[in-house]
Formats: structure tokens, C-alpha cells, sequence
């Protein structure tokens, strides 16, 4: 029993505290292999819908499909915590599948000028058969490849970087688009970027906190702006919560943004009704502005 294991081995060494938590994340993480092992994925397995609103416009131009599991046993766990496990016992192509598909079906539902945007983990794009998978998805849902965006982090490249590069120039090839996410938090970033076929970036939450009050990020900010533009490439700031930090970003120059300011993640129904009162308040202030 290795989280026995680590508990005696620990004890007898420096901390007490960090040992007890230790073994809890190890349990934890356990629990979250035998639940995901026995899952329905099907059944338990959700998408949920973040808008990426075009601040100039005011209107929802993406969703970004960000996975939910209601495990029977363990309750709602947070894509961070089975994401991972599911990648390690390899569930990861089946569970991509299912919620690529899903999302695909939801998509089918908007008006044809929002897109979706779709995580990508290592697996998917590690192999040329998982990413001929995702091609033969998209074509079945009859949606056209130009309304979807692949979103990758630098790690998922970083594991076989040739491999991943072919399998992402597939999908570019089929008209999909190309998001490296979480930016700036990586290595390499920059000069990843020239040898990617990207057509955005997300720029990571971490530099949105606080933006108007934090000179670093500010800067940074700006400069993420600057090259994303320079590469003409489009860029997509995330997790923008106050309306403090959206008018910073908004003075920086940035025009599409993600975070909970706008909304959290909503189900498939409430992303539909979102767009709904999107598109009314549109027709109403065109109204107001005496427009057609
Ligand atoms: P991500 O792709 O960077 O997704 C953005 C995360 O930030 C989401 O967390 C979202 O709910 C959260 N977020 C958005 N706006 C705000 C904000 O204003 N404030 C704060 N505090 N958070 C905000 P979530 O849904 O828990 O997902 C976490 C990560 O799990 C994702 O990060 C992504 O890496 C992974 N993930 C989620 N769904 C999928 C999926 O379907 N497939 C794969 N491979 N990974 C997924
Ligand atoms: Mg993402
Ligand atoms: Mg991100
Ligand atoms: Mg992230």
C-alpha cells in the first residue's frame, strides 16, 4: 500500500503536517482513479460553456467547452484533479472523444458565427491515430472546422514536440484554428511560437489578477498584446473577474476576454439562453441608437 508507505517513511522524517496531507492527496487521488475507472462517461460526464466576448462588440463570439464529472461516489471533481488521473490511466482518448463530441452537438445549436473553443491534453495529440480520431468527430458532427479552436498548453506539446506539431497541423489543416493556452506560464514560449502553427494565444489568468494595481503585470500584459498582433495573432485574455481589470486590459488594448466578469462556465441550456439575451441586447441597443 504505497500511501502507507509514504506515511511511515515521512514520519520518521521532517514534518508531520505536510506527511497527513501528503497521504490525503495520494487517497484522494485514488479515489478519483477507481471512480473514473468504473465511470459511466457518457452519463456522468458534462460539457460546460465559458463565453470569449468581444469586448468592442459586447457580443459572445466563442464558448470554451470546459469538461464537468458528477461522480455517483465522490460528488462534482474539478477537471484539474481528473483530467490528470484520467491522462495517467489512459482514459484520456476515450473521455476527449465523448466531450468533443458533446460539444459538437451543443455547437450544432448556436448561430453559425460562435465558435468553439476545445481543450486539448498530450494524449490527444500524441499520436497520429488520436488526432485522425478528433478529425473523423469533427467531420461526423457536420460542423465546419473553421467555427472550432484546439486549445494547448506548452506541456502538451513539450512531450513529443514533432509528433504534436504534425498532429496539430492536421487539424489547422482541416480549418481549424489553433489556441496555445495557459501562455506565458510555460518555458519556452517565445520561441515556440514561431515554430507552432498557431492562430491565438490565451493569455494565463495569473497575469489578469489585480492587473490595474500590479506594474509587472501591466507590462507584461501589454506585451503579450503587442506580439500577438505583430505575429497577427489573435489573442484571448483570460480570466478577467472585476471590472477594474477589464478596464486596464481595455486601455492595453486587448479585445477578446474570458472570465468570470462576463460568466462562469454554464451548462449547454443556460449557454444557449445566454446567447439568446446576447442577441436581444444587441437588437436593443441598436434600437436605442435609432440604427435598423
Ligand atoms: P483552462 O483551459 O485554462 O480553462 C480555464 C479555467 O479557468 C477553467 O477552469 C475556468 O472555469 C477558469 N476560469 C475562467 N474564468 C475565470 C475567472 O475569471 N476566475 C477564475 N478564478 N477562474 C476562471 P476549470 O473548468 O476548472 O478547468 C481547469 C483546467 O482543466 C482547464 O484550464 C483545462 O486545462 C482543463 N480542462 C477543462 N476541461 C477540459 C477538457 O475538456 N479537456 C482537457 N484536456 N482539459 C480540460
Ligand atoms: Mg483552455
Ligand atoms: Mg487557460
Ligand atoms: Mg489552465
Amino acid at each position: 500500500d504505497y500511501a502507507l508507505y509514504q506515511a511511515k517513511r515521512t514520519t520518521r522524517g521532517h514534518s508531520m503536517l505536510f506527511s497527513q496531507s501528503h497521504v490525503k492527496a495520494i487517497q484522494r487521488e485514488k479515489q478519483i482513479e477507481q471512480a473514473l475507472r468504473q465511470a459511466d462517461l457518457e452519463a456522468e460526464i458534462a460539457v460546460y460553456f465559458q463565453p470569449i466576448v468581444d469586448i468592442g462588440s459586447d457580443r459572445t463570439v466563442a464558448f470554451e467547452a470546459l469538461a464537468r464529472w458528477t461522480s455517483p461516489t465522490l460528488g462534482s471533481v474539478p477537471p484539474g484533479q481528473f483530467i490528470p488521473v484520467a491522462e495517467r490511466i489512459g482514459l484520456i482518448g476515450q473521455l476527449t472523444r465523448v466531450l468533443l463530441r458533446k460539444a459538437l452537438a451543443s455547437a450544432g445549436a448556436w448561430p453559425g458565427e460562435v465558435g468553439l473553443s476545445f481543450n486539448l491534453s498530450t494524449h490527444d495529440i500524441s499520436s497520429s491515430e488520436s488526432a485522425i480520431a478528433l478529425a473523423g468527430i469533427i467531420m461526423a458532427s457536420g460542423i465546419d472546422p473553421r467555427r472550432l479552436d484546439f486549445e494547448i498548453t506548452e506541456t502538451a506539446m513539450m512531450y513529443d514536440f514533432a509528433q504534436a506539431k504534425s498532429a496539430i497541423n492536421m487539424l489547422k489543416t482541416m480549418g481549424c484554428g489553433i489556441a496555445l493556452d495557459d501562455f506565458g506560464t510555460g518555458y519556452s514560449s517565445l520561441s515556440q511560437l514561431h515554430a507552432l502553427p498557431l492562430t491565438k494565444i490565451k493569455i494565463d489568468r495569473s497575469f489578469v489578477t489585480e492587473l490595474h494595481k500590479n506594474p509587472a503585470s501591466l507590462k507584461i500584459v501589454k506585451s503579450l498584446l503587442a506580439l500577438s498582433s505583430d505575429m497577427g495573432l489573435r489573442c484571448v485574455t483570460e480570466g478577467v473577474e472585476t471590472e477594474e481589470e477589464l478596464a486596464a486590459l481595455r486601455q492595453l488594448g486587448g479585445k477578446l476576454v474570458q472570465g468570470y466578469l462576463f460568466s462562469r462556465p454554464i451548462s449547454e441550456t443556460d449557454a444557449t439562453e445566454y446567447l439568446l439575451q446576447d442577441g436581444a441586447a444587441e437588437t436593443a441597443a441598436r434600437i436605442a441608437s435609432g440604427g435598423a
